[in-house]
């Protein structure tokens, strides 16, 4: 939690569980809203489901988080990271499209504002400028609840509940059946290992039940994900302590996550790069370079530099270590 700022004074253990919650922006969106001028309009619409995918759209988006001053008194138990400087703009005119089914990915240094990007498409916060537009329409313009369900997003900290693998899976979409169940688990590699367990799919599973590896919680949770057939993904695909082994059953986990739908993977692996639709280099909160690989490689700009020092040899975002901050 190095990142997150000065808790509010008067913190009370209730708001200290909400800052450990904060270590999971999966959680943290699906329970908690941050922002407490997120939230529905008046004449929200539904987002109508994608087969397929939706495409995700950014028209001159500028973003700054909230300084603590903007954030009103009545919220404030929902608010456990405040900054008390008015803080920098972070996102300076992002523009992008991903079509329908592409996989776009984000790559650029440290601190460039790539999880502040995929912030924005599930509504965790919202543009101060420009619009964020999923399927064609503005993310402002449609109810929080189907935007969620429209958008998965699997973190490196996916977070599970104390309680059996069904009811995280039904957590996802309540109506689920088992044999999707395990289609779903089996898909995300970790169907063999369930179907291992004394107690199968009712196995508790966390500190006090089944301890799952980091990878096998990776897994889980791209399960969940399928179980909740968004029609975009928003994927941080950092394995910087994930064991090779592990890594390669998450990778074909996320090929079955990923296929028909749109994705933004915030992309540490040489070969999702290589293998993107579109890659958009974020330096200083904004598209320094966009285009594939080749190209990208051909220009000799940032995207060129970047492959040299990081992706060449795969080695993990250096920015890793403290990237746990659950931004
Ligand atoms: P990246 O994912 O590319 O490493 P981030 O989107 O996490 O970058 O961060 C972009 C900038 O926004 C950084 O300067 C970071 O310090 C700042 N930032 C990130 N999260 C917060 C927050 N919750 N409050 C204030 N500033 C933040
Ligand atoms: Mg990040």
């Amino acid at each position: 939690l190095g990142r997150l700022y000065m808790p509010i004074t008067q913190l009370s253990n209730v708001q200290v569980d909400v800052m450990t919650a904060l270590v999971s922006f999966e959680r943290v969106f699906e329970v908690l809203d941050l922002e407490p001028a997120i939230a529905d309009r008046p004449g929200a619409v539904p987002l109508a489901a994608r087969a397929g995918g939706a495409s995700v759209e950014f028209d001159d988006v500028s973003f700054r988080y909230p300084a603590a001053s903007e954030v009103s008194l009545a919220s404030l138990e929902s608010v456990a990271v405040l900054d008390p400087r008015v803080p920098a703009q972070v996102l300076h005119g992002v523009t992008f499209r991903a079509e329908p089914g592409e996989l776009v990915a984000l790559v650029g240094p440290s601190g460039a504002g790539k999880t502040t990007i995929s912030q924005l498409v599930p509504r965790i916060y919202d543009a101060v400028e420009g619009s964020v537009r999923v399927g064609g329409v503005d993310v402002r313009d449609v109810t929080l609840a189907s935007l969620r369900a429209a958008v998965g997003v699997v973190t490196q900290d996916a977070h599970m509940f104390h309680d059996s693998i069904r009811a995280n899976l039904a957590y996802a979409r309540p109506e689920v059946t088992d044999d999707q169940m395990w289609a779903a688990l089996d898909a995300a590699q970790i169907g063999t290992l369930v179907r291992s367990l004394p107690d199968g799919l009712d196995t508790v599973v966390g500190d006090r039940g089944y301890r799952l590896s980091g990878g096998e919680k990776q897994r889980l949770a791209i399960a969940r994900l399928l179980v909740k057939e968004p029609s975009v993904v928003v994927l941080d695909e950092a394995t910087a302590h994930l064991d090779s082994e592990s890594e390669a059953a998450v990778q074909r986990a996320l090929g079955a996550a990923l296929t028909g739908r749109t994705a933004l993977v915030i992309a540490h692996r040489l070969s999702t790069i290589r293998d993107a639709d579109r890659i958009l280099v974020i330096s200083e909160g904004r598209v320094a370079e966009e285009g594939r690989h080749a190209d990208l490689l051909a220009r000799d700009g940032l995207y060129a530099e970047l492959y040299r020092t990081q992706f060449a040899t795969d080695i993990p975002d250096p920015g890793r270590a403290e990237g746990t901050s659950g931004r």
